[in-house]
């Protein structure tokens, strides 16, 4: 290789979008050796009577052939599992990560003479900005407060004042693990339905929740025919399948679905998603299980000297406050156990750590850890 770029590579690349170049691309720490407790995944791996069937499932499979009719049957599984209202329809996505681009690109034009607006609460999940940013819309950041409750005036407030196109609740959030109180939720809910605009309720923990939007939904169709309802089977346990979907009235629902690509999800997703529906009663049994040990989990936090703060959970994460997240980070990835430092993501979440809740012999090293390096 020669030490300077060839003329036409730098050329080439000058043609990218310099906001593209100036990005930092989404980082997937190394994981070979560590125990990974860093993303929210689901502890448990399929029972092997399971595996050989599902290997057989797959593999009978015509991968020769583009993706077809079946997607419908996931969509009426996926609809059926979720208890989906009536007269709703289903996207699916390559995870939800993909949904939230194709929203973000299906509303991206101008509105009342400035830039589409996506808003909200942060912090939050990082693909909601950056999904405004590659599609061309402004994010308007709302902060939560210093307890990470929705600051029900502050939002009320932004909405009127931005008229966003897509307003983002994430229920339960990421990553504070908060879900909301529903009360607020539905008055934000119907400030964006005032002005015109989506509101997405993004459910990727669900399974770990005590409670969930569609039942407001079901409840009062028509005030909430204008949120879209967005699920993920990466937390349920298939974070490796990538299947995300999206539920919302068929009228909007139609719309969203002309910019998605037409075979996003593969054959092999599709069957996969299936074939665990049709088993969800054992990850029902493994959500359980996660429940049930993420209190014991929190239990032992607040015991531990050192650790300042733990903040309660609807999801399968814990979010703690220690003295110095960067060095306690370090130490934990020392011994072996990868967690997540949010603790530059936004100020008020300084010096805070982000723990996936995994089974009991994960937590039991992942706590001896984390007290080893306070
Ligand atoms: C993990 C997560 C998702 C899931 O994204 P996928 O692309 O479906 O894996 C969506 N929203 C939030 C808030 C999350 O934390």
């Amino acid at each position: 290789m020669p030490n300077s770029s060839p003329a036409n590579l730098s050329k080439a690349l000058d043609r990218l979008r310099p906001d593209v170049r100036a990005m930092h691309a989404y980082k997937v720490q190394g994981a070979v050796g560590y125990l990974k407790m860093d993303a929210m995944e689901n502890p448990f791996s399929l029972p092997p009577a399971l595996q050989l069937e599902l290997g057989q499932r797959l593999g009978s499979l015509e991968i020769n052939r583009y993706p077809g009719e079946r997607q419908n049957d996931l969509k009426a599984a996926l609809a059926s599992y979720a208890g989906a209202p009536e007269g709703s329809a289903v996207l699916l996505g390559n995870g939800s990560d993909e949904i939230i681009s194709l929203l973000a690109l299906a509303c991206a034009q101008p509105h009342d003479g400035a830039r589409a607006k996506l808003l909200a609460p942060m912090p939050g999940f990082v693909m909601y900005p950056m999904s405004a940013q590659l599609q061309g819309l402004d994010f308007v950041n709302v902060s939560l407060t210093a307890d990470f409750e929705l600051d029900e005036p502050a939002m009320l407030a932004a909405i009127a004042e931005h008229k966003p196109a897509i307003t983002y609740i994430a229920y339960p959030n990421n990553p504070t693990a908060t879900l909301w109180d529903q009360g607020a939720v539905q008055r934000i809910v119907d400030a964006v339905g005032e002005q015109g605009g989506f509101v997405v309720m993004d459910e990727a923990y669900q399974p770990f929740a005590s409670h969930s939007f569609i039942d407001r939904m079901k409840a009062e169709p028509e005030r909430n025919a204008h949120v879209l309802l967005m699920r993920t089977l990466s937390k349920f346990g298939l974070a490796g399948v990538r299947l995300g979907y999206l539920i919302g009235p068929e009228a909007i629902v139609s719309e969203i679905d002309k910019v998605r690509p037409p075979y996003n999800v593969s054959v092999l997703n599709c069957e996969a998603a299936i074939f665990a529906l049709e088993h969800a009663e054992v990850f029902a049994a493994q959500a359980l299980e996660i429940r049930t040990e993420r209190a014991k989990l929190i239990d032992a936090l607040k015991t531990i000297p050192g650790v300042e703060k733990v903040w309660d959970s609807e999801a399968n994460m814990v979010l703690i406050r220690v003295a110095d997240a960067a060095k306690t980070h370090e130490g934990m990835k020392a011994r072996k156990v990868l967690i997540k430092n949010v603790s530059t993501m936004h100020p008020l979440l300084a010096n805070c750590l982000r723990l996936t809740v995994g089974n009991a012999a994960d937590n039991a090293q992942m706590l001896a850890a984390l007290q080893a390096s306070l």
